[in-house]
């Protein structure tokens, strides 16, 4: 199923029969989580093994009549067709998940990095999950969701109540296969090929696709402490995250393992099913009463030994925090759910139809000096005087001395910074109205002077792009030219494609 008025080509004889073009698999590849971007490729590529799709991208690079581009598409979590390739090739990453001894994922220690996971760029966080707790051990940074795959998160940054202490997943790589622009399969770390290694992470799939990381492994904790503490107050909320993010030693002990913090709006019922029951009727007072409410979270492991000391840990932890007495709330779950907590919802909103819906997502960064102001221009200002469901808004800090600014991920200059997430559902009708407010934050923060940066980033102008990218443009461009000159890979971005 070809466009009309484009040229076509034909596949090369050693991959030929890798080639699907029948309207199940086409319609598939034409979409994403988004459910706003459709643009349809020409074929979809299901390689067998990472030579595949090597051969594949060296095909399109050899061949100089018809230009052809590819994107890699790991589950299309992407929200504005970012691993689509309209007219042409979009490689199902899954037709790779079993091929290394039908696992795709093996752990192995070396004295210099000591635990590791070798994953394939296609496997998935939960598969990752699983397959080193049956050694005792886990990645230490995650993703909110665990059903996105290696190579998509690496390629923006992977981020989540974590991040503060471990860095982004970006920053737990030892090691990468990359297969470039150019079809070559390389191997790259900070001392092998660095070059490839800092452009590829958080490089948004532009120079190269990943089919191995190395991601760095500690031994694995067995249960959680979850807390959520309620404030009405956003400098005391954001003070007292600020606090607690200064304690982030990797090792240190007397320190959160994860901290969030999220909205309770009052836009209608808000989503309260993390309390006790008993407990629901006050919350909903509450927001009702101060129409947002502030709700830090916040998490501790423990295992067998450090059980009993657990407790002790929490309260000094909490000692001199601001929230409302009476408004601390503690859940006492397993590591697995804990991590896997956001594929428990998954289920629920399925079963009611509510998955795979419009996703009109807003993620920023947004520098702690004008996270005040972002509060009172976007939150109480644009949220609550207009009739738009906000849906769920997620707003933590971070530390940026635990990211790389060799890597090509883009955040704002300060020490410490905000993630904002605007993970908001529509109607299939209704989209382009948050999608107007969207628009509208962001004149917000140009007009006041509030420097954001988008995470999980989508531009309609390559001006816009390089205004995202900064001072960095230049690299990320020359970076371009050395691993993907002929600009094949990753077009759904809209970075050197139109
Ligand atoms: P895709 O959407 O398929 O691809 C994303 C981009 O990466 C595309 O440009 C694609 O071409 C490229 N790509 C894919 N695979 C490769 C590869 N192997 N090599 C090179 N390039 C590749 N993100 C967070 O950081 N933290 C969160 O907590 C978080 N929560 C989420 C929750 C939900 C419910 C959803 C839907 C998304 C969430 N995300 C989160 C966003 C997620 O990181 C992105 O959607 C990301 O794109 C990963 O999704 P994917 O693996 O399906 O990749």
């Amino acid at each position: 199923m070809s466009q009309p008025g484009i040229t076509t080509w034909l596949p090369p004889n050693d991959i030929a029969d890798r080639f699907r073009n029948d309207g199940e698999t086409i319609k598939l590849a034409s979409t994403d989580y988004g459910h706003i971007v459709q643009e349809i490729p020409a074929k979809v590529f299901h390689p067998t093994s990472i030579n595949d799709t090597a051969s594949l991208i060296k095909f399109a690079y050899n061949n100089s009549s018809v230009p052809i581009t590819i994107a890699a598409r790991g589950r299309g979590h992407s929200v504005r067709g970012q691993a689509m390739a309209r007219n042409g090739v979009v490689v199902n990453m899954t037709s790779l998940e079993n091929r290394i001894n039908g696992s795709g994922i093996s752990v192995s220690t070396s004295p210099s990095l000591g635990y590791y996971a070798d994953a394939g760029g296609e496997q998935l966080w939960i598969d990752v999950l699983h397959a080193t707790l049956e050694h005792g051990l886990a990645p230490v940074s995650w993703t909110d969701y665990l059903y996105l795959t290696v190579g998509g998160t690496l390629s923006n940054a992977g981020i989540s109540g974590q991040t503060f202490r471990f860095g982004p997943q970006i920053s737990n790589v030892h090691e990468l296969d990359v297969i470039t622009g150019k079809g070559d399969l390389v191997t790259c770390s900070t001392k092998e090929n660095s070059e490839l290694y800092y452009a590829v992470l958080g490089g948004l799939g532009q120079f190269g696709i990943i089919t191995r990381a190395r991601i760095a492994l500690e031994p694995a904790p067995k249960r959680v402490k979850w807390l959520r503490m309620l404030y009405n107050d956003f400098s005391a909320f954001s003070r007292d995250q600020e606090h607690l993010i200064s304690t982030n030693g990797r090792k240190q002990s007397n320190a959160f393992d994860y901290l969030e913090g999220l909205l309770l709006l009052d836009q209608g019922p808000p989503e309260v099913s993390f309390f006790p029951v008993p407990d629901h009727s006050r919350i909903i007072s509450l927001v009702t009463k101060h129409s947002i409410i502030y709700c830090l979270e916040a998490a501790i492991y423990y295992d067998d030994h450090t059980q009993n000391k657990v407790d002790e840990e929490l309260q000094v932890l909490l000692k001199g925090l601001s929230f409302l007495p009476g408004f601390v709330f503690e859940k006492n779950v397993s590591y697995v759910d804990f991590l896997n907590r956001v594929g428990s919802e998954e289920q629920i909103l399925r079963s009611k139809g509510l998955w795979d819906i419009p996703h009109p997502w807003l993620n920023l960064f947004v520098p702690k000096s004008r996270i005040l102001d972002f509060d009172s221009g976007v939150f109480k200002d644009i949220f609550l005087k207009q009739n738009i469901p906000s849906g769920l808004v997620i707003v933590y800090p971070m530390n940026r001395d635990k990211w790389d600014d060799n890597m090509s991920v883009i955040i704002p200059e300060e020490d410490v910074f905000y993630v904002v997430s605007l993970l908001r559902s529509s109607g299939f009708n209704n989209w382009e109205a948050f999608d107007r407010q969207n628009g509208e934050i962001l004149q917000f923060c140009d007009n006041v002077g509030i420097k954001v940066k988008m995470y999980l980033p989508h531009y309609e102008t390559q001006e816009s792009w390089i205004n995202h990218f900064g001072s960095k443009w230049v690299s990320f461009r020359e970076r371009k030219a050395q691993f993907d000159p002929k600009m094949i890979l990753a077009p759904g971005q809209r970075i050197f494609n139109k």
